[in-house]
């Protein structure tokens, strides 16, 4: 086994860019939450702002006990150590699983819930890195096939030896909840930051979009550019988000191709995803990542409620008609607009 020399993290670098709100009747709730092993924070603005906010703190809470997979007692724990029995599971759960399998099927298996025994292998679930011989990869990958994870009304069952984890989705469901909190106690202003993924309701109070910042792959400390949106999801899925060096001096990330086993390596450093749904947005951002630039193309193409900036690893911005007249460049880079009638 080879170790790892170097290790960087870095859960909360695509933070928004708020403008504050001034001489506003509505009370503003603000709160930073450490959950999901991320940080996160949530702003609401409304009459109900403080009880939104502490209900949807509860709700975070209670999301990650049942989603968390090193928890054996959880939803998800249970289910990896049910030696291929069903078990009886929370609404939630049934409902993540079914988007997972949804965006599995969609992708044509790029996001690949089932790699848990894999990602295991990589260290990336303890952060004990290493680098798995070839065979034992291609021995574990036997165990991963998102279609054969069954999930309706209160019950889920996956095949003995299969583990899952819900990494690539948890928190955009997580946020779709906190969102459907913030409805129900009328706040019609709010703005999530889940460890880089960020939700928005309606608009600012003043009643301008809200600016989401974009990170740089290349400097994850900086923009790569901003967005302004209203009432969607802005999420990122990128190769500086989670990753080590090797001692052989290469890089691997968090983000694993299904068909080989190691890093996706298709041409993408990072893939943001616009749209309305932050568990849809969520999966696609990892599948995406997974598919690279032509497969991601197509898929968009294909499917159109959603839009996309992606960075390439040579250095390129490529971006989705419907997200370009919304988005300011921080950094100067080449540019490229997609179509939906166009050829690649
Ligand atoms: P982040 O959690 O860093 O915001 P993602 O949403 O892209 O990024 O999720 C990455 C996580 O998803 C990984 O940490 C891992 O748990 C899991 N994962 C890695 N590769 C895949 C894949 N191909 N399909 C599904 N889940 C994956
Ligand atoms: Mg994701």
């Amino acid at each position: 086994m080879r170790k790892a020399f170097s290790v960087v993290m870095s859960g909360i670098c695509m933070m928004p860019l708020l403008t504050a709100c001034t001489n506003h009747a509505d009370t503003m709730k603000s709160a930073d939450v450490f959950a999901m092993d991320t940080y996160m924070n949530l702003k609401a603005y409304g009459r109900d702002a403080e009880a939104a906010v502490a209900e949807a703190e509860a709700r975070i809470m209670d999301l990650e006990q049942v989603f968390a997979v090193t928890n054996e007692t959880s939803d998800i724990g249970r289910i990896n150590r049910a030696n291929g029995a069903p078990v009886t599971v929370s609404a939630d759960t049934v409902s993540v699983l079914q988007t997972a399998r949804q965006m599995a099927a969609e992708s044509g298996g790029a996001l690949c819930i089932s790699l848990y025994p894999v990602l295991r292998a990589w260290g990336f679930t303890t952060g004990e890195y290493r680098i798995p011989a070839d065979n034992e990869i291609s021995n574990l990958l036997k165990y991963c096939d998102d279609t054969k994870i069954s999930a309706a009304d209160d019950t889920v069952q996956i095949p003995n030896n299969y583990a899952i984890d819900l990494g690539a989705v948890a928190k955009g469901y997580t946020g779709d909840a906190v969102m459907e909190i913030m409805r129900e106690h009328q706040i019609s202003s709010a703005i999530i930051n889940l460890g880089g993924n960020v939700q928005t309701l309606g608009s600012k109070p003043d009643g301008t979009a809200w600016t989401v910042g974009i990170t740089d792959p290349s400097a994850p400390d900086s923009l790569l550019g901003t967005v302004c949106v209203t009432d969607c999801a802005v999420i990122t899925s990128g190769n500086y988000e989670r990753y080590f060096t090797g001692d052989d001096g290469q890089k691997y990330w968090h983000i694993l191709d299904p068909e080989t086993g190691c890093p996706a390596d298709n041409g993408l450093v990072s893939v943001t995803v616009i749209g309305s749904c932050g568990a849809r947005c969520d999966a696609l951002s990892t599948a995406l990542f997974v598919e690279g630039t032509e497969r991601a193309v197509q898929h968009w193409r294909s499917v159109g409620d959603f839009e996309m900036i992606l960075v390439t690893s040579d250095g390129e911005l490529l971006m989705t008609d419907g997200i370009a007249a919304d988005y300011t460049a921080k950094k100067d880079m080449p540019c490229r607009v997609v179509h939906h009638n166009e050829e690649p």
